[in-house]
């Protein structure tokens, strides 16, 4: 089976390792750099980006992360995931970086910091025709899109939630906590689209 990994610096990794593992593969816990070059795919989880950020470069994971999204490896960012893959983040705190490769401006706590949290059903229609039930908890949104970048979903409001580019695949939300695994199938195809890493 396929060996992906899940960044394991902060956040949720445990429920996108468990749905990984649920749809066959191989999960890899990442936190070093010899981790990350056994795997053949990476999610990066939901969390606190900022964060993230600090730890990704402590642990000295920043420049192999970058060259991880850079060699065409799939890599799928929920939520803090995606602003990580962001290449201009808005609303950032002082001195936040992003590993980037995703041509996308995307603003932190977009939806303000009253609403910690809400639910809704959105269609995403390269994942058929059933709803997605999404949720978004202190939530970015994709505020550009470039041209290397596509919206896969928006809010009733037109605005950006989920977004692909060649290898990269990003959502606002949280298909790992609802159940929902299309995603992870959709990124593990991406996955196995790539040929394993060996
Ligand atoms: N607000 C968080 C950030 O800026 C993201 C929240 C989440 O991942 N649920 O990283």
């Amino acid at each position: 089976s396929v060996s992906v990994g899940v960044l394991a610096l902060q956040g949720d990794f445990r429920e996108h390792a468990e749905v990984l593992r649920s749809l066959g593969a191989d999960v890899e816990l990442v936190r070093r750099p010899e981790e990350l070059a056994r795997v053949s795919g990476l999610v990066i989880p939901g969390g606190e980006s900022s964060v993230m950020d600090k730890l990704a470069r402590a642990f000295g994971l920043a420049e192999p992360l970058a060259a991880f999204v850079r060699s065409g490896l799939p890599v799928y960012g929920t939520c803090a995931g995606l602003i990580m893959l962001a290449d201009t983040v808005i609303d950032g705190i002082a001195g936040q970086e992003s590993i980037g490769g995703l041509d996308i401006a995307v603003r932190r706590n977009a939806f303000g910091s009253q609403t910690l949290s809400f639910e809704t059903d959105l269609d995403v229609p390269v994942l058929g025709d059933a709803p997605v039930h999404a949720v978004f908890i202190r939530a970015p949104v994709v505020e550009t899109v470039g041209p290397r970048a596509r919206a896969l979903a928006t809010l009733a409001d037109g605005r950006c939630v989920a977004v692909e580019q060649d290898n990269l695949l990003g959502t606002s939300f949280h298909p790992e906590i609802t159940g929902e695994n299309r995603f992870h199938e959709y990124f593990l195809g991406k996955v196995a689209a790539a040929g394993f890493r060996g």
